[in-house]
């Protein structure tokens, strides 16, 4: 998902692994010319490695491509697609941890994106339909079906975001509300559809371009709200830690 130099022609590598969940390890003398792994350890590809325990990182002694998406590394639109794919879920993966579900998820967009490179087509809906499955796999599910404050289901109308709560209100109990915003119809029947929906669904679905951006720009304002939040929380918990364990801080 990632990759940073470090020493003389070394790499360190974020990988997401089915069993393990996000790791980092060590690709030794990588960036020699003569590296016969190099070529195996791209960006946004699915690889087989074999991997041998080292002191601060775990070392890759062995690599292996199983899928290279070739044809998405020959479109800018495909990459920065592929980049956003693997951006996200780097921010919600966690170490240690079984994220079968997440990497098969990884996985089949950056297999859509690189099959529709090569024939040369967007998938206009992918990466709607990817966060909102990515949301449902990790616990942020926004609430799209019943009112996050009396629980009836939604009626066919306008009804109200609250991004902060990750759901939607019906319009009674949004009147007593200010921190609220409305969505109409159309976008809210967009997003469920993309939360409820297989992909093979949703691939072949014409979405007006206007409709698609409203039901894109709330899903990037909750991702925000979700991530600082994230990110809040875990500088609160190194600050507490500090606190309680000086010297280990
Ligand atoms: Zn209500």
């Amino acid at each position: 998902m990632r990759r940073r130099d470090v020493n003389d022609a070394d790499r360190v590598l974020t990988v997401l692994t089915p069993g393990d969940g996000k790791v980092e390890l060590i690709a030794k003398g990588v960036r020699k010319t003569t590296s016969r792994k190099a070529g195996h350890l791209e960006l946004f590809a699915h690889a087989a490695l074999l991997v041998a325990q080292g002191r601060t990182w775990d070392i890759i002694t062995e690599a292996q491509t199983v899928e290279s998406f070739r044809h998405l590394r020959e479109n800018l639109d495909a990459i920065a697609a592929a980049s956003y794919v693997c951006e996200l879920v780097d921010s919600f993966a966690e170490s240690d941890d079984e994220v079968r579900p997440l990497w098969d998820l990884a996985l089949f967009a950056l297999r859509t994106l690189d099959e529709s490179a090569e024939r040369d087509q967007a998938p206009a809906n992918l990466l709607a339909w990817f966060d909102l499955q990515l949301l449902s796999l990790t616990g942020f599910q926004p609430q799209l079906f019943r009112c996050l404050d009396c629980e009836k289901t939604l009626e066919p109308t306008t009804n109200f975001l609250a991004l902060h709560e990750g759901g939607v209100l019906c319009a009674q109990c949004a009147a007593r509300r200010t921190d609220v915003e409305a969505l109409d119809v159309d976008t809210l029947k967009l997003l469920r559809f993309f939360q409820s929906q297989p992909w093979a669904a949703v691939a072949p679905v014409t979405v007006r371009a206007a409709i698609l951006r409203r039901v894109e720009s709330v899903i990037n304002r909750y991702l925000i709200v979700i991530l600082e939040r994230q990110v809040r929380s875990t500088l609160f918990l190194r600050r507490l830690a500090a606190i309680s364990h000086p010297a280990e801080a």
